[in-house]
């Protein structure tokens, strides 16, 4: 049988190879933690090579599994966003670090560029902000500070792309490529425009001829080297990982929403064929892109999530391990007035306050462990709430939501969600829909399943669902609290 997909998941902090039946079924995965290089204040980076190596192991490690690589019918990628590579493409080594997507060291770029007037222009045609997180300033900065990197680009020689362009260049033996979803995220692509634009790539100092061509995320995208895993598996699902979950949560028509939970959260709505123009500082992202048609999201995120229970776990002792704030805050009937802004390095989507800090209002001598572990369980359906607001403001209003990430597994979490949103909130029972969504996208694009929404069908598993039971006047109580509470942050 020869109908195994196998995906490669390139995070942040680890790679992964992870085998997939075709019905979805996860069958085994191999994992590697990733070193992560912090040379200043600010700035975060990765080692390509080290990627690269660590990503051909762990699916070497997993084929086997299948039953060798005759057994796998395709390879779907997906990837940490944003994060540049540059490499030479006569000898295919890396020139220089990744700059990850978390680095801040091009804030004086985005600035001089948002001063000079280019932020409202930059969010109509790219969907973005200007904000050291995307690609483009990235790759600026390395042509100005790295002179491998300058006598390349000189030569003619130089590559630029995301982490899954990386991968299809070594996997290919020399394709250079990008899928639409990452391409979206580098502030060089139009959302409307098939190839990356040369006036912004003329904006931001980058030389049009050191980037990838756009590609598609489903289909015959490319084909193993001869050599790499002894016959050649066609590549047929691409997606940055947000994509790839929203896919994996099979939102696949317009109003259907994901939402992450992990140290931050993760917001995605289909937004379907429409190019989405937030007037509520959202940011507009491709979806999907088939045979040349797309599909758009609008993505709202949250800085604090998980990590508010970390810092109620490590700095402040309430709870030894994330998961009993669960049986805390089911101890008490509320939280006795605490409200907990977590504002604990600025406040994302839809307020953009960097410089906002965190705000734990209503003490008494009441309060205690359960009080503050309820008060920061209840901040995340609190911040929902106004992303939720943002996105019908939009005029994207949520018909239910679907959650997962490491915090989802909390059921007070997901039930309060369900509450204070007043909308059904689903949980798939295989919470890695990142990978999943790779598998969905790579199982349509190889022929395994007929296409994307019959593959979201046939491999999302099963489902847990919360449902709303809050009456509206104890809804309004606690909005009340957190407005006031947020005024102060
Ligand atoms: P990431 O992918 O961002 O590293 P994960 O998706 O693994 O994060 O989620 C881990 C986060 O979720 C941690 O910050 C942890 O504190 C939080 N978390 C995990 N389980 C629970 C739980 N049962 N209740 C509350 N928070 C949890």
């Amino acid at each position: 049988m020869s109908d195994y997909i196998l995906v490669l998941d390139e995070g942040t902090t680890s790679t992964r190879a992870m085998l997939f039946a075709s019905d979805g079924v996860f069958v085994a995965s191999a994992q590697k933690e990733l070193t992560q290089h912090y040379p200043q204040s600010g700035w975060v980076e990765h080692d390509a090579a080290e990627i690269w190596d660590k990503a051909l192991a762990c699916a070497l490690e997993v084929i086997p599994k299948a039953g060798g690589a005759a057994c796998i019918a395709a390879i779907g990628i997906t990837n940490q966003r944003e994060t540049v590579v540059a490499w030479d493409k006569t000898t295919g080594e890396p020139l220089t670090r990744a700059i990850v997507w978390q680095d801040r060291r091009t804030e004086p770029f985005c600035a001089e560029l948002r001063g000079a007037g280019h932020e409202d222009d930059m969010q109509r045609r790219t969907g973005l902000l200007l904000d050291p997180y995307f690609s483009g300033t990235k790759m600026r900065w390395m042509l100005d500070n790295v002179p491998e990197v300058r006598a390349a680009a000189d030569k003619g020689t130089l590559a630029f792309g995301t982490i899954e362009s990386w991968l299809m260049f070594k996997l290919t033996g020399g394709d250079h490529v990008t899928d639409a979803s990452n391409a979206s995220r580098t502030l060089l692509l139009e959302l409307g425009g098939a190839q990356f634009d040369a006036g912004l790539c003329d904006l931001f100092g980058v030389p049009h001829s050191a980037l990838p061509r756009v590609i598609d995320m489903s289909g015959a995208l490319g084909e193993t080297a001869e050599g790499l895993f002894g016959r050649r598996i066609p590549i047929t699902g691409l997606a940055g990982d947000q994509q790839a979950a929203t896919i994996g949560q099979a939102c696949l028509a317009p109003g259907e929403t994901k939402a992450t939970y992990g140290t931050g959260a993760f917001v995605l709505t289909n937004q379907g064929i429409a190019i989405p123009r937030s007037e509520n500082r959202l940011l507009g992202t491709v979806l999907t892109q088939i045979e040349g048609e797309r599909t758009y999201a609008i993505e709202g995120s949250v800085f604090v999530a998980g990590s508010l229970v970390q810092w109620l776990r490590d700095s402040l002792g309430i709870v030894e391990v994330s998961s009993q704030t669960e049986e805390l805050a089911r101890s008490i009937p509320d939280s006795g007035g605490v409200t907990i802004v977590p504002a604990l390095s600025g406040l994302g989507a839809p307020h953009w306050k960097a410089d906002a800090r965190g705000v734990i209002t209503g003490l008494s001598f009441a309060t205690g462990k359960a009080q503050l572990a309820r008060a920061a369980l209840e901040a995340m359906a609190h911040q929902t709430h106004d992303l939720a607001e943002a996105f019908a403001a939009d005029g994207t209003a949520w018909e239910t939501l679907r959650i997962d990430g490491g915090m989802a597994a909390n059921d007070w979490m997901a039930q309060d969600l369900a509450d204070m949103l007043g909308i059904t909130v689903e949980r798939p029972a295989f919470v890695e829909t990142t990978a999943l969504g790779a598998a969905m996208l790579a199982a349509a694009g190889a022929g395994v399943q007929p296409d994307l929404a019959s593959a979201a069908e046939a491999m999302r598993g099963t489902l847990t669902r919360f449902e709303p039971d809050m009456d509206d006047a104890r809804r309004q109580e606690r909005l009340s609290r957190w407005r006031k509470a947020l005024a102060a942050a």
